[in-house]
C-alpha cells in the first residue's frame, strides 16, 4: 500500500479539533479529499531525478509530525498581547524564514470546514513563492518536487512561528500547508494578501498564483496593531480574469468553469474538484499556475496595461 496523503494529514486535523474552539456549522464548505489509489507512472528518469532530489522532500513527513507535536504542545496563553519589541522580533522571524506577505483574519464557524475546529479565534496567513522555472514544463517531475519542496518550506514556517509565539506565552498552533482545517485560497482573501483568480487560486501581488500558503491559529488580540493587509485594490483582477480565461482554456481536464458557483456553505468556486484531481493522479499537473500571467512576478505591469484598456 503506498503512501496516502489523506492519512497522513489526519493526526493533525484530530488534534485541531480536539482543542477547537471555533468549530464548523451546517454552513460550512465540504473539504474535499485527495484522490489516491491510481498508480504513479514515474519513467526511470523521473525516478533518478526524485532519488537526486530526496534532500528537499525527505523533511516533509518531519514537518507534519512536529506541527502535531506542537498543537499538543499549545497551552492557553498567558498573554493575548504582542508588545511592539516582540513584533518586531516576529517580522524579522518571518523575514529569514522566506515569508513573503502575510496578514491575518478572525475564524468564524463558516469558514472553517465541516468537521473542523481550531484551537484559536485568529489565523495568521503566510504566503511563500515557489520557483516559476520548475513550471516550465507541466506537468513534469522537476514541478512535483517544488511542490514537495514548498510544503516543507511552508510546514516549517508555520511551525517555526508557532514556536515562537508559544515561546513568547501566546496561544498558538501550526496548521501545516497540507491539510488545512479551511480553503487557504479563502483565507489568503480573508487576510488581505490576495485575490482569488478564476482558476479558484490565491493571486498575491509578489506571486500571482505561485505560491503556497501556511497558517497558524492563535489567540493574539492586538493584531491589528500591527498588520493591516487590505485587497480592495486588487479587484480588479476579478475584471481582468474575465477577460483572460487563459487557465481554463488550457486546464486539460475542464475543471475550471465559466462561472463560480457555490457548492455547499458560503464560498464561491469555479473548480470542479473531481475533474482537478484526474489532472493530479498519476502525474501531478499545475498548468494553470504555469499559464495564469500573474505567475511572472509581473503584477504593476499587468495593472497599468488592464487600466489603459479600459
Ligand atoms: S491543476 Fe490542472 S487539472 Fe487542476 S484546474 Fe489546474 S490545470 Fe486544471
Ligand atoms: S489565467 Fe487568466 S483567468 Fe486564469 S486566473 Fe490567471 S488571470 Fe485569471
Amino acid at each position: 500500500m503506498g503512501f496516502s496523503l489523506n492519512k497522513a494529514v489526519k493526526p493533525q486535523t484530530t488534534e485541531l479539533n480536539r482543542k477547537a474552539m471555533v468549530f464548523s456549522n451546517e454552513f460550512s464548505p465540504i473539504k474535499r479529499l485527495y484522490v489516491e489509489g491510481k498508480k504513479e507512472r514515474f519513467s526511470k528518469k523521473d525516478l533518478m531525478v526524485m532519488l537526486k532530489s530526496i534532500s528537499k522532500i525527505y523533511k516533509v513527513p518531519f514537518s507534519m509530525i512536529k506541527t502535531v507535536k506542537l498543537i499538543k504542545a499549545d497551552r492557553p496563553g498567558t498573554t493575548k498581547r504582542l508588545t511592539q519589541e516582540t513584533f518586531n522580533d516576529f517580522e524579522e522571524l518571518l523575514e529569514s524564514l522566506g515569508v513573503d506577505d502575510y496578514g491575518f483574519f478572525e475564524v468564524t464557524p463558516e469558514r472553517l470546514f465541516k468537521g473542523c475546529g481550531v484551537p484559536h479565534k485568529y489565523a495568521l496567513v503566510f504566503s511563500s513563492r515557489m520557483d516559476i522555472d520548475a513550471f516550465k514544463e507541466v506537468p513534469s517531475m522537476e514541478c512535483q518536487l517544488e511542490v514537495a519542496k514548498i510544503y516543507s518550506k511552508t510546514g516549517d514556517i508555520a511551525n517555526k512561528v508557532a514556536t515562537y509565539l508559544q515561546s513568547k506565552g501566546v496561544g498558538a498552533s501550526p496548521n501545516h500547508s497540507m491539510g488545512g482545517q479551511l480553503d487557504y485560497s479563502m483565507a489568503a482573501e480573508w487576510a488581505g494578501i490576495a485575490v482569488t483568480g478564476r482558476h479558484s487560486m490565491a493571486i498575491t501581488k509578489k506571486n500571482g498564483p505561485c505560491h503556497r500558503i501556511s497558517v497558524v491559529y492563535t489567540d493574539i488580540e492586538n493584531l491589528n496593531d500591527y498588520i493591516s493587509r487590505k485587497n480592495s485594490d486588487m479587484l480588479w483582477i476579478n475584471d481582468f480574469c474575465k477577460k483572460c480565461g487563459k487557465c481554463q482554456r488550457k486546464c486539460p481536464t475542464g475543471a475550471i468553469l465559466k462561472e463560480s458557483v457555490i457548492l455547499d456553505g458560503t464560498n464561491p468556486t469555479r473548480i470542479d474538484y473531481e475533474k482537478c484531481c484526474e489532472g493530479f493522479v498519476n502525474y501531478g499537473c499545475g498548468i494553470c499556475i504555469k499559464e495564469c500571467p500573474f505567475s511572472n512576478g509581473n503584477y504593476e505591469e499587468l495593472e497599468q496595461a488592464f487600466l489603459r484598456m479600459n
